[in-house]
């Protein structure tokens, strides 16, 4: 990950020794990317589409 040589604004030390709140914070982040962004990226989706169908039906009749 490109993380690992990325050096904090706020404590300017690396971003993978979670110095401080900030570097946690974006740790956090990254590591709940895939666990945490899916099931809210399928909860979206589906309401995109059911959106999407329910215009479809009100265009059509
Ligand atoms: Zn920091």
């Amino acid at each position: 990950m490109t993380y690992d040589r990325l050096v904090c604004a706020n404590c300017a030390a690396p971003v993978s020794e979670g110095r401080c709140p900030v570097c946690r914070a974006h740790r956090q982040r990254q590591e709940s990317f895939f666990t945490g962004v899916n099931p809210m990226a399928l909860v979206a989706l589906l309401a995109v589409l059911i959106a999407a169908v329910a215009l479809l039906a009100h265009q059509t009749v």
